[in-house]
């Protein structure tokens, strides 16, 4: 039996996991949410066109510059950014309906974004970086991955001291080396911070109840 505390409403986080591009941020957050049924992803509007293997409103929702515009204008993104030539944002209401029906919510997002939500909502946000364990590796990856241009894999190559020079922004950073070993520690980020006393709103008349009557 499920005891109070477990079904009292709770505060959703924000994980928001950054890194350059390649070193395994995507993996690491898709096998999370798989494996965390209050966790969802929040599905980004780009400017980019599709990889190949990519679905519209799956890994993002592809609009073009002018309806992306439009969504600023609008107030609707949480925050948005240009990376990599293109642009990126989060829009707020499908983020504002998980966290409000309890939900946590993962954010693949860049330095930029996640110095955006963290102005917004510090208490509610955890910031996870992710590391490459060599810049080779991290070409290796990209090569790997075969979904870019070799000239797009140089650029984001080119990029990825830029980002990286923004770990210190970050509550906790992991260098994904072995895949198994960084999935272990933001499997056990994820859980310690769930337990942080305040997102455990319901935790107060637990206690008063807990402590009420004798054994
Ligand atoms: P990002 O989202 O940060 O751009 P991805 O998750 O797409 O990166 O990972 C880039 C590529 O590297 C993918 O092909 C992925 O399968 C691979 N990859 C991720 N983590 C590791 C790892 N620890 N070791 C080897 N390859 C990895
Ligand atoms: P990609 O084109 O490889 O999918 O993503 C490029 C970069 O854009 C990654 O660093 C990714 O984290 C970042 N990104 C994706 N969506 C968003 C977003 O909504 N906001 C911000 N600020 N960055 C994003």
């Amino acid at each position: 039996m499920s005891s109070k505390v477990e079904t009292a409403p709770r505060r959703g986080l924000m994980l928001v996991i950054s890194s350059p591009s390649g070193a395994g941020k995507s993996s690491l957050s898709r096998r999370l949410i798989a494996e965390h049924a209050r966790l969802e992803l929040s599905v980004s509007c780009t400017t980019r066109a599709p990889r190949p293997g990519e679905t519209d409103g799956v890994e993002y929702h592809f609009v073009t510059p002018e309806r992306f515009e439009e969504l600023v204008a609008q107030d609707a993104f949480l925050e948005w950014a240009d990376v990599h030539d293109h642009r990126y944002g989060t829009l707020r209401a499908p983020v504002m309906a998980a966290l409000e029906a309890g939900r946590d919510v993962v954010f693949d997002i860049d330095w930029q974004g996640g110095r955006q939500i963290t102005a917004r909502a510090r208490e509610d946000v955890v910031l996870v970086f992710i590391l490459p364990p060599s810049l080779a590796a991290l070409r290796e990856r990209l090569q790997g991955r075969a979904q870019d241009a070799a000239d797009v894999i140089e650029r984001r190559l080119t990029r990825a001291a830029g980002e990286i020079a923004h770990y210190d922004e970050y509550d906790y950073v992991i260098v994904n080396d072995r895949f198994e070993t960084a999935y272990e520690a933001l499997r056990q980020i994820y859980l310690g911070e769930q337990h942080r006393r305040r997102r455990q709103p319901g935790l107060a008349t637990f206690v008063a109840e807990l402590t009420a009557t004798r054994a």
